[in-house]
Parts: structure tokens; sequence; C-alpha cells
């Protein structure tokens, strides 16, 4: 599956659930930001030694890869619902990104 792949789907899963109207840019961008807010409350009490750890803990293993996923789901339905091409978005910022921050010489 591309990215395409899953614009698509998402886009079918909220049809078919009558969920268009809801998913507006405000909302899906607040609904967004509460999905990193539970990736955040995974780790942020945690010392670095114990969130390096991360998937030695079952559950916690879980719990990253379910947040990460809910995270890029509801990126990627922003984005749709933005019309933003969000792999050419992100190209385009690594390519702003590489002339602002110049490789260490080695
Ligand atoms: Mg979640």
């Amino acid at each position: 599956m591309n990215l395409e792949d899953l614009t698509q789907r998402l886009r079918d899963f909220a049809a078919a659930r009558d969920w268009e109207p809801f998913h507006t840019p405000k909302n899906l961008v607040m609904a967004l930001s509460g999905e990193v807010g539970e990736l955040i409350s995974l780790f942020q009490w945690l010392t670095p030694e114990e969130a390096a750890a991360w998937r030695t803990d079952p559950t916690m293993e879980f719990n990253v890869q379910d947040e990460i996923a809910d995270v890029t789901l509801y990126l990627v339905r922003l984005a749709d619902s933005l019309g933003i091409d969000l792999l050419a978005a992100a190209n385009a910022k690594i390519d702003r990104n590489e002339t602002r921050f110049p490789p260490v010489e080695r």
C-alpha cells in the first residue's frame, strides 16, 4: 500500500460512515493534536533510558505503534482535506532544510 491507497482508504472509511461533514480542516487538525498528545503521554514521565527501551515492554510497544498510526491517519486525512500532496510537501521541506542546514564537513 502506498500513500495514495491509504488516502483513498481513509476517504472510503469516512464516506461509509457519513463522517465527511465532520472531517473539516479545523476538526482534523484538532484531532491530530489530540493524538500527538496521546503519543506524548506515553513518554512524558519516563527517564531517557526508559524511553529508549520502549520496545522492551509489549504493552508500550503496542501503544506507541497505535498512537503513531492515529497521528499518521489524521495527518494524511488533514492533508487530503486541504488538497496538499503530503509527500511533495515533505520532500520540498527537506529540500529547504538541506539548504538551511548544510551537512557537516567530514
Ligand atoms: Mg489515539
